[in-house]
């Protein structure tokens, strides 16, 4: 794999920063940018959409085999939209209704095969930044680097908290945190794909750092492997 088309995967928990990371990553290497949890997050949207029963595996996963997923590139410079078969998702993905089923979702084997399918696609032709649970372990076990982002527990909930703050309601920081912890705690001890590093992975804690920060060490430890 030469220097001109990277494949990055990084990994870790809930409102560590790998999104924003991600993103700015991508945009510095040249490279496509794809968020894994969009995905899981879109069909988690969808399935309230279409009101159907999130413990209910079997049509979750039909639904999940059928429906089209495209991230598309926003009129905003590095923003994208998220489009499920023609309807705009974007807002409702980061919704608290899909904050609290998309790890549900995301446990089931089918669901898990059919986007993964679809991400390894999105990677073929190399060039890439994906971000996730398990894109070091399952998705791209090739990558040639692999990141595992990791950042206090408090540090992270107020990430989230802000977040949340820019686009609705106030939230209580107490709920935020306790959707997380259920979040990460369902990801990481699920039976398919569970949350974790790579072996061969390099643990980056964000605690202290900008997303530049972050970024600027990615770049070096990109050089040290190439
Ligand atoms: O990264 P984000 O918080 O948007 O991910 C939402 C959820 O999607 C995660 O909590 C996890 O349940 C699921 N996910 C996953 N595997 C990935 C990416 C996300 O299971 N590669």
């Amino acid at each position: 794999m030469s220097e001109s088309e990277p494949v990055i995967a990084i990994d870790g928990p809930a409102a560590v920063g790998k999104t924003t990371v991600g993103r700015l990553l991508a945009q510095r290497m040249g490279c496509l940018f794809v968020d894994t949890g969009v995905m899981y997050r879109a069909v988690t949207a969808s399935a309230i959409y279409e009101g159907m029963d999130i413990a209910d595996e079997y049509a979750v996963t039909g639904l999940a085999k059928s429906i089209g997923i495209r991230i598309v590139d926003d009129a905003l410079p590095g923003a994208q939209r998220v489009i499920v078969d023609g309807r705009d998702v974007t807002d409702s993905i980061r919704s608290q209704p899909v904050d609290r089923n998309v790890s549900v979702v995301s446990s089931y084997g089918g669901v898990r095969e059919a986007m993964v399918a679809q991400q390894r696609e999105m990677a073929s032709e190399g060039g890439v930044v994906m971000v996730g649970r398990d894109i070091g372990t399952v998705v791209l076990p090739d990558a040639r680097l692999k990141i595992y982002l990791t950042a206090s527990p408090q540090v992270r909930v107020w990430r989230r908290q802000m977040e949340l703050e820019t686009k609705g309601p106030a939230v209580a920081f107490e709920a935020t945190r306790a959707d997380m912890e259920r979040r990460d705690r369902i990801d990481s001890e699920r039976e398919h794909s569970p949350m974790k590093p790579a072996l061969d992975a390099i643990l980056v804690d964000t605690s202290q750092l900008t997303a530049d920060q972050v970024v600027e060490r990615i770049v070096e430890l990109w050089r040290t492997v190439n």
